[in-house]
């Protein structure tokens, strides 16, 4: 039996999992407005990456035998100064992302929640990922700062990026 408790701090997450999509999308949307093709691409995978989370945290509640209940959502930050910008807020972002995942299996520890530890470990390892990869961006934008050159092969770069 999973308990009310670790219920609600999943759909909770979930909740924030279709947000985190939204504020990448809301990113996208910014990045092709300045004409970063190819980071507005970047941040359209990143925004297919956490649907997928939050279906992945639905689906183990779905599992589990308790319900998916989606609530309203403020509406994201549509506009950043720059492309560094951007993406120092989504390292920020991640690394609150982070401490609600590690909320939730704080939660699944103290009630002794097995299944959940394990389940939770997938996003556990998932957080190193994004932070990882979100602070190898600003490195690389830090890098072609003041030279358009640079700032345009970062960009295409960053359009490379494949489904993962
Ligand atoms: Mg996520």
């Amino acid at each position: 039996m999973i308990s009310d408790r670790t219920v609600n701090a999943i759909n909770a997450q979930i909740n924030r999992e279709y947000f985190s999509a939204f504020l990448y999308l809301a990113m996208a949307n910014d990045a092709m407005d300045k004409g970063f093709k190819g980071a507005a691409h970047w941040f359209t995978q990143q925004f297919k990456e956490e649907t997928e989370h939050a279906l992945r945290f639905s689906k183990y509640l779905e599992d589990r035998g308790a319900k998916v209940m989606l609530t309203g959502m403020d509406a994201p930050q549509t506009e950043w100064p720059d492309l560094l910008a951007m993406f120092n807020d989504a390292l920020a972002h991640e690394k609150k992302v982070t401490a609600w995942i590690n909320e939730i299996a704080d939660i699944a520890l103290d009630e002794r929640d097995f299944a959940t530890q394990n389940m939770l470990k997938w996003f556990i390892d998932e957080q190193v990922e994004e932070e990882a990869s979100v602070s190898d961006v600003i490195w690389m934008i830090e890098m072609s700062s003041g030279s358009k050159g640079a700032m345009f092969m970062a960009d295409r770069t960053l359009g490379k990026r494949k489904d993962d």
